[in-house]
């Protein structure tokens, strides 16, 4: 017999529940076989851009441009909106991709590194004149810490003149999210969408797209194919610029309206129940805790524990249960777990989950 498994990862993950359905369809169908440049395709494309303005409250205004991967959509901010200095708050890994991917582009960028403490003030960061964008991780996949989004706001007000990159690759429906205060907003679908992986989504506010096309205008390079003018020519048709995963944006039009149906706010209200019931059990616990302490920044999204030398013993046992988690990120990978809080995981899952901390093997480990 088959066992069943559940992925608790933080991405790739779980499938959302609706998933397979949708892809069944899909097969049934023969959707997979439609061209990019045709009828059903465009119709699509406009349906999937409307569900997600819907869902997430994206301004008209706003231009929604469809990328391979969030890396890519990092790239593409740099290249179309950055002619010379860029700044980046960082708190882990992926915020230090794009710190480094600036570098490598040839542009001046600050790397503002910093561990939240629950007293840490984002108003006192002060930025230089020069910085043309910030670059921002809502959710640090890596480590565990979110910033609140009250104070990602407060640095736009601070530095109107600014744009403001925000990735929100793995909190995204999750997080509420106001665009009308940022410019670059980016993230992938096989986070908490619970999607196969290979699609990103890239949200670029009327200021943003205006600094592209002047540094255009002005001979700076914005890169080629996928320069912001050049999406913006097909998307303004309901085309991509080249041969898209039409598999994904199919499927992500399709959960997008499973969302809004459920809806959002019993996903956000569920998401945030899971997390508290994730960390009050950490907290308590008396071996394993939450490796982000200041509450504040605890992401609700992606939960880092602390697991110590036990990291391999626990990793393995849930594995034996059909329980799939992350290990920590980089350097905590022998130390850490993470643990998935999306909409694929429901809170039952997440019980299960946290009673093999208390009974089993892990009673052993406790007890001792
Ligand atoms: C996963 C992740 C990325 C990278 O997304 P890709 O789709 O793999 O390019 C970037 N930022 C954060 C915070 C992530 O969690």
């Amino acid at each position: 017999m088959k066992k069943s498994r559940i992925y608790f990862t933080c991405g790739p993950t779980q499938l959302y529940k609706t998933v397979p359905k949708h892809i069944k369809a899909l097969l049934q169908n023969n959707i997979l076989s439609v061209s990019h440049r045709g009828q059903l395709f465009m119709d699509t494309y406009r349906e999937l851009t409307v569900n997600l303005r819907q869902l997430l409250n994206i301004p008209s205004a706003y231009q929604i441009f469809y990328l391979s991967s969030s890396i890519e959509s990092m790239e593409r901010t740099l290249q179309n909106c950055v002619v010379k200095n860029s700044f980046h708050l960082t708190n882990g890994a992926f915020a230090e991709k794009y710190f480094n991917m600036s570098l490598v582009l040839g542009k001046k960028a600050i790397n503002y590194s910093f561990l939240p403490v629950e007293k840490t003030n984002l108003d006192e960061i002060k930025i230089p004149a020069t910085s043309e964008m910030i670059c921002v991780t809502q959710n640090e996949t890596s480590t565990g810490v979110a910033l609140p989004m009250t104070e990602i706001y407060r640095l736009k007000s601070r530095y109107p003149k600014k744009l403001i990159a925000l990735d929100i690759v793995s909190s995204v429906p999750c997080v509420g999210i106001d665009f009308s205060q940022l410019d670059l907003v980016f993230f992938s679908v096989q986070k908490a969408f619970g999607l196969p992986a290979g699609l990103s989504v890239l949200v670029v506010s009327p200021s943003a797209m205006e600094k592209s096309l002047s540094m255009e205008k002005k001979g700076i390079s914005t890169g080629s194919y996928h320069s912001f003018s050049s999406l913006k020519k097909y998307a303004d048709r309901n085309q991509t610029v080249a041969t898209p995963n039409v598999f994904l944006l199919f499927l992500l039009n399709r959960v997008a309206a499973d969302f809004l149906k459920y809806p959002l706010k019993k996903i956000r209200r569920e998401t945030h129940q899971k997390a508290a019931l994730l960390y009050t059990y950490f907290d308590k616990h008396p071996k394993y805790h939450p490796a982000v302490s200041a509450g504040r920044f605890r992401s609700v999204t992606t939960i880092v524990v602390n697991t110590g030398a036990d990291t391999d013993k626990i990793i393995a046992s849930l594995a034996k249960k059909g329980m799939i988690v992350s290990r920590g990120y980089g350097r905590n990978k022998k130390t850490q777990i993470r643990i998935a809080n999306y909409p694929s995981h429901s809170m039952n899952k997440i019980k299960l989950l946290l009673q093999q901390f208390t009974r089993g093997f892990l009673i052993k480990v406790v007890g001792k």
